[in-house]
């Protein structure tokens, strides 16, 4: 039988979760991964530099010297791949990418990856099966330049969204005097010593350096919609969203507060971003919406381009290895598609129901606790076991405990819990 070539965009968590999941078949998957990086973990690779490369390429890693998982290792592994049971629950940066290193020593899949090889067009070969077609790929090597260009029967794009900082137009920005600063270029709090700081937005990021820089900072201005319910350090000082910086540099927010910084600290988030997917693929990315997608995962337009990896608020690794074993089953020709109108419908119905539910359009791809559904679902449509309940009650404890206990959650242990957790399933 003809072997499908499969082209991986990408050896973050992602990439490999579904070349470990597509070369466990040699019989049907003739895969080639892709990496522009000299080196495979994607965000997990950390970068102490900020800005360009010596190649003159953006530095791609929004990794920070101190970051410890905000997940613990025993929720956020690949089901298949446990962390080392010696390491501590929540652990560093640089431990993940040691176990993303094991993860493809193990699975045999560093023969399979072309490092310094970006991928910078891909485009459908339209032909009488038009839901299947084949797919032009230009691979640009990121030292010499040099173009090739190959075909394949299908593209999986694993490219990551956290490189692309999304920075909100704020009126006035522009007579600010001070420090502006993306998370993306946040590396540790020195630079933030004996400074007053604004940080905007209070999601995983925007929490935990707030933390961070509390330490070294006079003041910290946590800027956001909401309201914590936990105790902060004496020196974080919760705001409204911030709404203007005045010709003068202060900083306005929209309860009429006013505030002079020395930092604005931008932690808003990253744009969805496919620069090497040509329009005729056929897909389109509108305020971090990414469509027509069936599951997050399959181009409805054309069932051989598939993307794992853009769920929102999700233990990413978990959610990569059903996502790549959907696919794995969908190309293989064992688990089948509906026909695109009613994977357009289904799309369309569960965006309607976010909206609904108050998420704004830039939250298409969030599935937070839905994620359980949704993995239970792919695990059905791919004919493989489910996520273990275990790690689904760890997960909602943890995440419970992290609204509660902000400052310490990390210091627990989770293992014994876990153990327990699955003796009483
Ligand atoms: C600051 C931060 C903290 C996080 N903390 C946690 C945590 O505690 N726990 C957790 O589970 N998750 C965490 N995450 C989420 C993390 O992003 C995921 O765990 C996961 O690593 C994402 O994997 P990915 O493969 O989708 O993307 P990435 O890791 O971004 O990998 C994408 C890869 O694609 C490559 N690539 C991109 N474009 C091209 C191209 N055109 N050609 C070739 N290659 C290309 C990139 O070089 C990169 O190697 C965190 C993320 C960030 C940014």
């Amino acid at each position: 039988m003809k072997l499908l070539r499969v082209c991986v965009i990408g050896a973050g968590g992602a990439g490999l979760a579904i070349a470990r999941h597509l070369t466990s078949q040699v019989d049907i998957f003739n895969v080639s991964v892709f990496e522009q990086a000299s080196s495979l973990g994607g965000t997990w690779v950390f970068n102490e530099d900020t800005g360009t490369d010596e190649r003159g390429l953006p530095i791609y890693s929004s990794m920070y010297r101190n970051l410890r998982t905000n997940l613990p290792k025993e929720v956020m592994a690949f089901p298949d791949f446990p962390f080392p049971s010696e390491w501590r629950s929540f652990i560093s940066h640089q431990q993940v990418l040691k176990y993303l290193e094991d993860y493809a020593s193990h699975f045999n899949l560093y023969k399979y990856i072309s490092f310094d090889s970006t991928i910078t067009s891909v485009h459908p070969i339209t032909n009488e099966d038009s839901h299947n077609p084949q797919w032009e790929v230009v691979i640009t090597n990121a030292n010499t330049k040099e173009s090739k260009s190959c075909i394949f029967e299908a593209v999986v794009v694993c490219s990551g969204h956290f490189f692309d900082p999304l920075i909100p137009s704020i009126p006035g920005l522009e007579y600010f005097g001070g420090l502006v600063m993306h998370s993306h270029d946040y590396r540790d709090p020195h630079p933030f010593q004996g400074k007053h700081v604004v940080v905007l937005g209070a999601s995983s990021s925007g929490q935990d350096i707030s933390l961070e820089i509390a330490k070294m900072a006079e003041r910290v201005y946590l800027s956001h919609k909401g309201h914590l319910s936990c105790k902060l350090p004496d020196n974080v000082e919760e705001c409204r969203p911030m709404s203007c910086v005045s010709s003068d540099g202060v900083v306005h927010f929209d309860d009429g507060e006013q505030k002079e910084v020395d930092v604005i600290l931008f932690c808003t988030g990253y744009n969805f971003s496919f620069p090497f997917l040509q329009s005729d693929c056929g897909v389109e990315v509108s305020d971090n919406r990414v469509t027509p997608l069936y599951k997050h995962v399959f181009s409805t337009k054309y069932r051989t381009l598939s993307f794992v990896g853009l769920c929102l608020r999700i233990c990413p690794f978990p959610v990569f290895s059903f996502q790549a074993q959907f696919i794995a089953a969908v190309l293989s020709g064992k688990a089948k598609l509906p026909s695109e109108e009613e994977m357009n419908a289904e799309e369309e119905q569960e965006f309607k129901e976010k909206l609904a539910s108050g998420l704004r359009k830039k939250y298409a791809h969030f599935l937070g606790e839905k994620q359980w559904d949704y993995m239970r679902c792919l695990a059905q449509l791919a004919g493989v076991q489910p996520p273990s309940e275990a790690c689904e009650n760890l997960y909602k404890f943890i995440s419970k405990r992290r609204k509660e206990f902000l400052m310490d959650y990390k210091m627990m242990n989770m293992s014994s819990l876990l153990m327990e957790n699955g003796k009483r399933k």
